[in-house]
């Protein structure tokens, strides 16, 4: 020990992890994007890697989390404002991600699908940017989302791409139609029910062409958008509503914010309950088509979910592996003793598995509209998929948090609010039983489609360890008559056998690994308990962040 070091003097810390491509270090991610379509935007991914690993896009994230937004109900005289006021921090994130286009570019200027890698390229960049932060990209996902929604009416999204189909951020108050760029939110969820939303009481009634709704919703994320989907009961039952903030004669629609939730995490996002009082609102869709129309909504929300928790454990794994690279314990680099070594490694498997699966769903939105197969995919696994990454999210980034001991737990660095965000993404969009119950639904209802799908997964894992027996158990656990109770076993084994079918694709050698340590052996709840040799710890960990 050096007795005359200056105490004063800062060493054994890591440095900070900005200033860093997000795309070229991440292999996994790369070659993720390339084995599902995206090879030629590589050069485009990297300069939006470079971008958002940037300290400046880091530092913007930070602010707008520490400076959150405020309802302004009434003005000093009161009047209703009804607005809400965030911090430019946030403004600046929403605009460069606009820039990117992550709230419409899979879409073309009539609001169909873009076709070509456009899901996969925007996937990544979501991914990207979820890393660095992921409030603002409630109101992101929900404009590209809500497009889906919107083909029931081909006039108004028609309207609705002249504006929502530019890279241009708008945060003025003001008429949609008025406007540069323009975001979108969702309202269904109600006091007495968000799941089961046929339980829903706002009330819509007929007026000439359009509707007057009364009502409320216990949860509307981004009340700043220029409109909303919104599910209401009309004479032929629970129907999808367009409803902007405005109505068509300029006057403000009474859309009327009671409060803002005061969230574990999501900080950067509003989320408010809000009180219809006879706002206006045109109908999307038919009466009683209320659910069918914004699924196509949701469904594209809930894939969302899931690119965002991937990016989340990704950014956990990079951080705790560039930690633990720089950071000495009993006179060895923390990423040098066995016993880490064997986390990192296990939560590098994870990680690169999760990487995997949601670029493959990716792949599967592309291809929908033209092959049948993929369309099955996508409906079977939309669901599987959220339920599994999303749930695991959590536990990764608290298991990369403590990788960094104390350093993770406190605020200035991302981890604390990486773990603070990662639970929403399971509740939000159909909670986790919700999800392992549409994957049954599929199943029901489409049921030769679904079946064609899991035999595509068996043959392309075919060799690796324990394939045919989780093909079995799956099959078995679906065709039970108490199906149910046993879903979450079953989903989750399915969304491992298509992690395993989709690394199988990438990376031979690590889809072995990953099958060997969760499909033929049982992994347990934590990480590093698994048996993997030390050249495959090297490769898993040098791969996933190169030295
Ligand atoms: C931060 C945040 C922002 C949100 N923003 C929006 C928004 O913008 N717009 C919007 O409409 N909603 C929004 N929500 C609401 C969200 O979508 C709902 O909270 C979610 O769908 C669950 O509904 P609920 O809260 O009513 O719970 P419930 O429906 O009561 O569900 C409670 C639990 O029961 C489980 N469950 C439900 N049915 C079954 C069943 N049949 N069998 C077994 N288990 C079941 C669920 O999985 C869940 O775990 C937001 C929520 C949060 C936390």
């Amino acid at each position: 020990m050096d007795q005359t070091r200056d105490t004063k003097a800062v060493f054994n810390q890591s440095p900070p992890f900005v200033d860093i491509d997000l795309f070229a270090l991440d292999r996994p991610l790369a070659d993720a994007v390339s084995a599902n379509g995206g090879a030629d935007a590589a050069a485009e991914l990297s300069d939006f890697g470079r971008h958002w690993g940037s300290a400046a896009m880091a530092e913007r994230g930070r602010l707008a989390n520490e400076n959150i937004p405020k309802l302004k109900t009434f003005d000093a005289q009161g009047h209703r404002r009804d607005e809400v006021e965030f911090y430019p921090a946030y403004h600046e994130l929403m605009a460069h991600s606009a820039h990117a286009g992550l709230h419409n570019s899979t879409w073309n200027e009539k609001g169909e699908a873009a076709g070509g890698a456009s899901e996969v390229v925007r996937a990544a960049k979501f991914f990207m940017a979820a890393q660095v932060e992921t409030g603002h990209l409630c109101p992101i996902t929900m404009t590209r989302a809500a497009v889906g929604a919107l083909a029931s009416d081909r006039d108004l999204r028609g309207s609705l791409m002249a504006v929502l189909g530019t890279r241009s951020y708008d945060p003025a108050f003001a008429p949609w139609q008025t406007k540069r760029g323009m975001t979108m939110g969702m309202g269904m969820t109600e006091k007495q029910g968000g799941t089961d939303v046929r339980a829903n009481i706002t009330r819509a009634v007929r007026v000439g062409e359009s509707y007057r709704i009364t009502g409320h919703k216990w949860f509307m994320s981004a009340p700043m958008s220029d409109a909303f989907l919104v599910l209401a009961q009309a004479e032929g039952g629970l129907t999808c509503f367009f409803m902007p903030r405005f109505e068509p004669d300029g006057r403000v629609n009474a859309i009327h914010f009671q409060r803002l939730k005061d969230k574990l995490g999501n900080r950067s996002n509003a989320s408010s309950e809000v009180e219809f009082d006879s706002a206006y609102a045109l109908r999307l869709g038919e009466e009683g088509r209320g659910i069918p129309t914004i699924i196509q909504m949701v469904s594209l929300t809930r894939q969302d979910c899931a690119i965002a928790s991937a990016g989340l454990m990704r950014s956990g794994l990079a951080h705790a592996l560039h930690h633990t690279r720089y950071r000495s314990v009993f006179q060895k680099h923390l990423v040098d003793q066995p016993l880490m070594r064997a986390v990192l490694a296990d939560m590098a498997l994870h990680a690169e598995a999760s990487t995997a699966l949601v670029m493959r769903l990716c792949r599967a939105f592309d291809r929908a509209p033209a092959d049948k197969l993929e369309a099955a995919y996508m409906r079977l696994l939309t669901p599987a998929v959220k339920y599994w990454i999303c749930k695991s999210a959590p536990g990764f980034l608290y298991e990369a948090m403590e990788c960094l001991g104390g350093n993770g737990y406190v605020e200035e660095g991302i981890l604390a609010r990486h773990y603070r965000e990662a639970p929403v993404n399971a509740i939000w969009e159909g909670s986790g039983n919700v999800m392992c119950l549409d994957v049954l639904r599929a199943l029901s209802r489409e049921t030769e489609a679904a079946q064609a799908v899991l035999r595509q997964l068996a043959d392309q894992a075919r060799g690796l360890p324990g394939v045919s027996e989780t093909a079995e158990f799956i099959a078995a656990s679906f065709t039970r008559a108490d199906a149910e109770r046993y879903a979450r076993h079953a989903v989750e084994k399915l969304a491992l056998l298509a992690a395993s079918a989709a690394l199988n694709a990438i990376a031979p050698d690590h889809a072995a690994l990953f099958a060997k340590t969760r499909l033929a052996a049982d992994h347990g709840a934590l990480y590093g308990a698994c048996d993997l040799a030390d050249n495959d710890i090297r490769n898993l960990l040098e791969r996933a962040l190169p030295t």
